[in-house]
């Protein structure tokens, strides 16, 4: 019977909202394979966050503390997780492809000797012969691989895997001391600086407005900002305009950017070059603007508006903060 574990993530003890897509990864691999799912939280002093995740329904939740944990360095989480996936026997690990997972979800695939599937969208198959689907070259082929080792380390994009949902009851929590090789730690955590801004993160707005090259200058790309904010939304963009210092990177969608699939995607000025595309084609409903008809954008547009975005962005901003009121 398998076991699946999934790969917490957590924030100054706060379970990301990332977390919920593995978890449902892992509880169609556990309904598929005839098992059940489990969760590893490391850190120092996670009590709060294991308590959360403990209403998943997972069997168990294993609770790895240790100083050394205190601040996520991939090094000190992939012995904690590697430790959690042994001493639960798990024959299924899996994380969300964020950040963290991609950095991380290597490094224990090698301490358990694992064959490893990273970026997962779909899996197909029951029983023992699952078969993991995978974008490659800019989400233009769909590989489908199968791993052959008897632990299975993957990690599934979060825009393909939805949420859980709380599933009632409290699942039991081991607390375990971390085994920490403080002589094999060779990353320190200095600090970190984050971006704070009052808009919602890129990758978990429902309403996402991005901007390209076609805004001619970086004092424009106020008007992608302006429908972004009257949409209660989170601001992206091209490669182009990143590359060319109008905007911060981490606002960056597409094949070497973030991937993002909100409710509703507005393209403001963007050609739709196939790596833009890998980022943003998992979008409910996609609205572009751009003066070129054929512009690719407008082949996976729900909504195209051939026009000048100088002119249609401001009109469409001016009436939607009408319609609020
Ligand atoms: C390895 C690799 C990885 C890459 N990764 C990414 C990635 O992650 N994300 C990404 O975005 N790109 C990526 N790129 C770059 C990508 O190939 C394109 O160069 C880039 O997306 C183009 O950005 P753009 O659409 O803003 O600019 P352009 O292609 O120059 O398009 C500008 C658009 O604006 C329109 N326009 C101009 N004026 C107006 C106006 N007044 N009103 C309305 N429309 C107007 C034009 O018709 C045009 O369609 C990558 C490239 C490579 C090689």
């Amino acid at each position: 019977m398998s076991k699946v574990l999934v790969l917490a993530e957590q924030q100054g003890g706060k379970v990301a909202k990332a977390t919920l897509n593995a978890i449902t990864a892992a509880k169609a691999i556990a309904q598929k394979t005839g098992g059940s799912f489990e969760i590893a939280i490391a850190g120092n002093g996670v009590d709060g966050a294991a308590a959360e995740l403990a209403g998943y329904g997972a069997a168990a939740i294993h609770q790895l503390e240790h100083a050394a944990l205190a601040q996520y360095t991939a090094q000190a989480y992939a012995q904690a997780f590697a430790q959690a996936a042994k001493a639960s026997g798990a024959t299924f690990v899996v994380a969300t492809a964020t950040a963290i997972g991609k950095d991380v979800t290597p490094r224990v695939a090698a301490r358990l000797d694992a064959g490893m599937a990273s970026d997962v969208v779909g899996i197909e198959g029951e029983g023992a012969a699952l078969v993991y689907k995978r974008p490659m070259w800019a989400g233009n082929v769909i590989g489908k691989v199968k791993i052959n080792t008897p632990v299975k380390v993957l990690t599934v994009r979060g825009t393909d895997f939805g949420a859980a949902a709380p599933a009632g009851g409290s699942s039991p929590i081991s607390k375990l001391a971390a085994q920490i090789d403080a002589g094999a730690l060779r990353m320190k955590y200095v600090g970190l600086e984050a971006v704070k801004s009052e808009r919602p993160a890129l990758t978990e707005a429902s309403v996402v407005v991005s901007g390209g090259r076609g805004l001619k200058d970086a004092s424009n790309f106020k008007l992608v900002e302006q429908l972004a904010d009257t949409l209660g939304g989170a601001v992206g963009a091209s490669r182009a305009i990143v590359d060319a210092g109008w905007v911060p990177n981490d606002w960056q969608v597409g094949q070497t950017g973030k991937v993002v699939a909100p409710k509703l995607y507005i393209a403001v000025g963007i050609s739709g070059a196939i790596q833009h595309l890998a980022g943003m084609t998992g979008s409910k409903t996609i609205v572009a603007i751009n003066k070129d008809p054929d512009a690719p954008i407008f082949s996976v547009a729900d909504y195209g508006l051939v026009a000048d975005l100088f002119e249609a962005v401001p009109e469409l901003t001016r009436r939607i903060a009408a319609r609020k009121g």
